[in-house]
């Protein structure tokens, strides 16, 4: 089948949208090999044709053709916890950033608070704030605005906690 190419503004709006980092969700993929719908990953660049170059959780790295399969960036509390719950699996073990505020954890990451939220090491102080959120103190801070969400949505790259 003869392809269509995209032209080099499809290639850039594409980019834009889609920067390194940033996290997404798989909706359609005609490949035997791909990953199920609702796979999540994250991009590491999109190539000369407007394909989307990810790495799936745990499910390789099949692009995301440009007008043959679909994604979105993740846009809902539940898929921010999908990826709060896959950071949480890889965070680092010492002077790791705190998930929600992105500040530095000193020191060993078991010494800070596990979050309410999600399967993820919290700095003391946003435990306190999630607990105060439970008891209906305070308003409850959206999983799409913390940090490790913000940052690589918005193209401050993969989110290395
Ligand atoms: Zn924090």
């Amino acid at each position: 089948m003869m392809k269509h190419f995209p032209d080099r503004q499809t290639v850039e709006r594409v980019r834009r949208t889609y920067p390194a980092g940033c996290r997404i969700v798989l909706d359609q993929m005609e490949d035997a090999q791909a990953p199920p719908v609702g796979t999540q990953g994250t991009v590491i660049g999109v190539d000369d044709i407007a394909s989307i170059m990810p790495a799936w959780d745990n499910a390789g790295s099949l692009s995301v053709a440009y007008g043959e399969d679909r994604c979105h960036k993740i846009a809902t509390e539940e898929e921010a916890k999908i990826t709060l719950e896959w950071y949480g699996r890889h965070q680092s073990k010492e002077n790791a950033k705190c998930p929600r505020c992105g500040k530095l954890m000193d020191g060993p990451t078991t010494r800070h608070a596990l979050s309410r939220r999600a399967s993820i090491t919290i700095c003391d102080e946003d435990g306190m704030k999630e607990a105060l959120e439970d008891a209906g103190i305070m308003e409850r801070f959206p999983l799409m605005q913390w940090a490790a969400i913000t940052i690589p949505q918005n193209g401050g790259g993969a989110w290395k906690g």
